[in-house]
C-alpha cells in the first residue's frame, strides 16, 4: 500500500475500554500490560479527561497513545438536585442524542440509575420509553461515562474519594439485554477495582427477559439480576409486555434461576412490577403471582404506575398498592413499593425522559441560552422548562 493509499483505523475511545482490552491495546504498541491499570486510575477513579494529565505515563507514552485512542466524555446539558437529594443529569451524546442519569441518595446508599439504549424496540405499553421506539444503543463509553460524570460531581476527582455510588441499576431507558456487548463491557468496569469497585452484589441489570440473552450472561458477568414481570401470568403480560408472545413466562424465570443459581455466592431475583390501577392491581394477580413464584428466590419491588401523557394508564391509588403488597407479605414475600424520588426534578427511576427529541430540542436553547450569555433568569427558566419536559 502506498502512503496515499493508506486508511487510518478509528481511534478507539479509552472511556469505555476495559482493563483486557487495555491490556490488548498496549501490548499492541509494545509496552507492559500495567499501563492498563494506571490508565483506568486515572480516567475512572480521577475523573481525569486527558490524556496528558496522565502524569505516570512518560511523555512519549503519552503522544504514542494518543495516536492510537482518544478520551472522550459527553457534554454535560443540565444537573439538578430535587428538594429529596435526588440528582439528574443530562448528557448530550456525540450525533446529538440525550441521556438522563439519576443519582438517588438513600440512608445506607447511593444508587445511580443508568441507560443503555436511546429509546427501546420493546414497546410495554406503560413505558414512554418504549412509546418513543428505538433510536439506537448506547456505546461501552456512553454507558460508563453516565458513572464517570455522576461519580465526579459527587465524590469530586480525587484518588481516595469518598464512594457515594455505592449500587448501579440499569432502569433508565432501552433494554440492556439488546446491547449485550456494551452493557457487559460498561458492568466489567463498574466493578473493576482499578475504576469503579463496585461490589457485583450491588450492580443490577433489569430485563424485560431477552432469554437467550440471560442465558448468556454468565458467560460474562456475575451481577445481579432483576426481571420486569409486570403481570402474573402469559394472557395479560402478552397485553403489556410484547416480548412475552416470544419468551413466556415459565420459560424466561426459568432462565432466570439457572443465571442465578450458577453463581458462586446466594443471590435473589429481583421481580419488578408496575402496578396499573385496574390492568393488574387486583388482589386476585397478587394471589396468582404469590403462586408463580413460589419457587423463585426472590424479593418484589412493586412500581406504582408513573403517569405520562397519552398513556391512557393510571396510578393505583395507595390503598390498592397496599392491599396488593399485603397480599404478597402474607403469602411470605419480601415486598417493597417503590417510593417515587425526585418529582420536582421529574427523575422517576424506571421511567426516564418522556420526550427525548423534545427535551433535546430545549437543551440545545439551553446550550444557547449559555453561550450567548442569556441572564441568570432566563437560563433558570431554560432549566426549568428542560425539568418539567
Ligand atoms: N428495559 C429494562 C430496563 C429499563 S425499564 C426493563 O424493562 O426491565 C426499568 C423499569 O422501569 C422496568 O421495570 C420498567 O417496567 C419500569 N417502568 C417503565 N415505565 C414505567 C412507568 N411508566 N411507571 C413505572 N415503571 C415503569
Ligand atoms: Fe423497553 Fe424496559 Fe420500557 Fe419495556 S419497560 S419498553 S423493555 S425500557
Amino acid at each position: 500500500m502506498t502512503e496515499s493509499e493508506h486508511v487510518d483505523t478509528p481511534k478507539s475511545n479509552l472511556l469505555g475500554m476495559t482493563r483486557s482490552q487495555l491490556e490488548t491495546l498496549f501490548l499492541d504498541m509494545g509496552e507492559k500490560k500495567f499501563r492498563a491499570a494506571q490508565v483506568l486510575k486515572w480516567i475512572h477513579a480521577r475523573g481525569v479527561n486527558d490524556i496528558d494529565a496522565m502524569t505516570d505515563l512518560s511523555k512519549v507514552l503519552r503522544e504514542k497513545l494518543k495516536g492510537r485512542a482518544t478520551l472522550d466524555v459527553p457534554e454535560v446539558t443540565y444537573d439538578a438536585t430535587a428538594k429529596d437529594g435526588t440528582r439528574k443529569w443530562l448528557m448530550l451524546m456525540p450525533g446529538g442524542s440525550a441521556v438522563e442519569t439519576v443519582f438517588i441518595p438513600e440512608a445506607n446508599r447511593g444508587t445511580l440509575c443508568v441507560s443503555s439504549q436511546i429509546g427501546c424496540a420493546l414497546d410495554c405499553s406503560f413505558c414512554s420509553t418504549g412509546k418513543q421506539g428505538f433510536n439506537r444503543d448506547l456505546s461501552a463509553a456512553e454507558i460508563i461515562s453516565q458513572l464517570w460524570v455522576a461519580a465526579k460531581a459527587l465524590e469530586g476527582t480525587s484518588e481516595r474519594r469518598e464512594r457515594r455510588i455505592t449500587n448501579v441499576v440499569f432502569m433508565g431507558m432501552g433494554e440492556p439485554l439488546l446491547n449485550f456487548d456494551h452493557v457487559m463491557a460498561a458492568i466489567d468496569l463498574m466493578m473493576e477495582d482499578n475504576a469503579y469497585g463496585i461490589s457485583k452484589r450491588r450492580v443490577t441489570l433489569s430485563t424485560s427477559g431477552v432469554v437467550p440473552a440471560i442465558r448468556a450472561m454468565g458467560d460474562h458477568t456475575d451481577c445481579s439480576l432483576a426481571l420486569s414481570l409486570h403481570a402474573p401470568n402469559d394472557a395479560l403480560r402478552d397485553e403489556i409486555v410484547p416480548l412475552n408472545k416470544k419468551y413466556g413466562i415459565a420459560e424466561t424465570l426459568q432462565a432466570c434461576n439457572d443465571y442465578l443459581s450458577n453463581l458462586a455466592d446466594k443471590r435473589q431475583l429481583t421481580i419488578e412490577y408496575t402496578l396499573i390501577n385496574e390492568v393488574n392491581d387486583e388482589l386476585t394477580h397478587a394471589r396468582e403471582l404469590a403462586e408463580l413464584l413460589r419457587n423463585t428466590p426472590c424479593k418484589i419491588n412493586l412500581i406504582p404506575f408513573n403517569p405520562f401523557p397519552n398513556s391512557g394508564y393510571e396510578r393505583p391509588s395507595n390503598n390498592r398498592s397496599h392491599r396488593f403488597r399485603d397480599e404478597l407479605l402474607a403469602a411470605g414475600y419480601n415486598v417493597t413499593i417503590r417510593k417515587t424520588r425526585g418529582e420536582d426534578i421529574d427523575a422517576a427511576c424506571g421511567q426516564l425522559v418522556g420526550r427525548v427529541e423534545d427535551r433535546t430540542r430545549r437543551s440545545e436553547r439551553y446550550i444557547k441560552a449559555v453561550q450567548i450569555g442569556s441572564t441568570a433568569a432566563e437560563m433558570a427558566s431554560a432549566r426549568g422548562r428542560i425539568g418539567r419536559a
